[in-house]
């Protein structure tokens, strides 16, 4: 009979791993609690006469250097479901239309549930039991990947000392996005502002699926202080530097707030140090915060995590 083995987190490192476990023959489930798939590849949609347009509020666009994943954005390239963005060095991608298009094709092949929290995983007789929060049954796996922050990670994974040790060691910055909209297409504004050592609360802002939606990052240090004040204040103070930012190139044009998203634990600081793999049981972490802070490093972690599962239980 073929192993049971639970992902837990739909975002790329979830999928990189059951994508990895497929390539050896093993069938996997993911679980994940949010509406869609995709994690902090965040897609949000707005429909104006039937027809959707799309504000990137998470990852803008992912790099692509390693082999593996070359060749998945390469795939995704010839099937047009990815597409180069800008003229970056090295080239930049996203998911066409949306950055959430990248994660369902990705993920076709594979058994995802969405709208399911993991609440509680235990060690038990070599095996891993796992309760969610919509059922009162524990069920039994015979290897678990988990790939959500590691801050609540560590919170899910209480019985399992070593890969909590290796939780801790890591940090994150948080990024508070502001979505907003043009009334018309904006003529003289670049697509992209890089905010990089910049004076400014921003760290980035540009459009997403087309020159009308746009969202804009507010930096770690300003988002990791403001997570708990008040949401209007967050946002008058947002989108005036917006303001002051697109007027100067262009007048014509009236910009219109759509919404906020507040990401707690959004961008790896420090990246875990110590094993991925609990010595005794098979359970593994993955995520960005173990290898890098960004998509293409979540998704090699993934992959790593998988080799690890694969060798503890064949
Ligand atoms: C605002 C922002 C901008 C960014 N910009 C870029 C960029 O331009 N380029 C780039 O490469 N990277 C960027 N990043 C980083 C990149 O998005 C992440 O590194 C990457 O998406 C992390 O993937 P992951 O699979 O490790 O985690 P996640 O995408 O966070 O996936 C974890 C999943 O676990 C689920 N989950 C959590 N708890 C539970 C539970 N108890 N039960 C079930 N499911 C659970 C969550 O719903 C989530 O879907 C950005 C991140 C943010 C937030």
């Amino acid at each position: 009979m073929s192993k049971k083995i639970l992902i837990i987190g739909s975002g790329i490192a979830g999928i990189s791993s059951s994508l990895k476990l497929k390539s050896y023959g093993l069938e996997s489930t993911i679980i994940d609690k949010g509406n869609f798939i995709g994690g902090r590849i965040g897609t949000r949609d707005i429909k104006i006469e039937d027809k959707s347009n799309y504000f990137f509020h998470g990852a803008q666009f992912f790099t692509a250097k390693s082999d593996n994943f070359q060749k998945v954005i390469q795939n995704g390239i010839n099937k047009k479901y990815i597409k180069k963005y800008g003229n970056f060095s090295p080239p930049r991608y996203r998911g066409f239309k949306s950055m959430r298009d990248f994660l369902i094709n990705l993920s076709q092949n594979l058994k995802v549930t969405q709208n399911v929290k993991v609440t509680h995983l235990k060690p038990f007789n070599e095996k891993i039991i796992v309760l969610n929060d919509k059922s009162s049954i524990w069920k039994t796996y015979d290897g678990v990947i988990s790939t959500i922050p590691a801050p609540q990670n560590l919170d899910l994974i209480t019985k399992f000392p070593t890969l909590k040790t290796t939780l801790k060691t890591s940090s994150y910055d948080a990024c508070i996005a502001l979505m907003f909209s043009f009334d018309k297409e904006p003529k003289n504004v670049p697509h992209f502002f890089d905010f990089y050592k910049k004076q400014t609360i921003l760290s980035w802002m540009a459009a997403g699926s087309n020159l009308r939606f746009w969202t804009a990052h507010a930096q770690g240090a300003f988002s990791n202080k403001s997570l708990n004040k008040d949401k209007v204040l967050i946002k008058n103070e947002i989108f005036s530097e917006i303001e002051k930012i697109i007027y100067p190139f262009e007048k014509n044009v009236k910009i219109s707030f759509h919404s906020l998203h507040i990401w707690k634990y959004a961008k790896v600081k420090r990246v875990c140090t110590g094993p991925q793999i609990d010595p005794k049981f098979p359970i593994a972490v993955a995520g960005d915060f173990m290898e890098g802070p960004n998509v293409e490093s979540a998704f090699i972690s993934g992959e790593k995590a998988a080799d690890l599962i694969f060798k503890r239980l064949y």
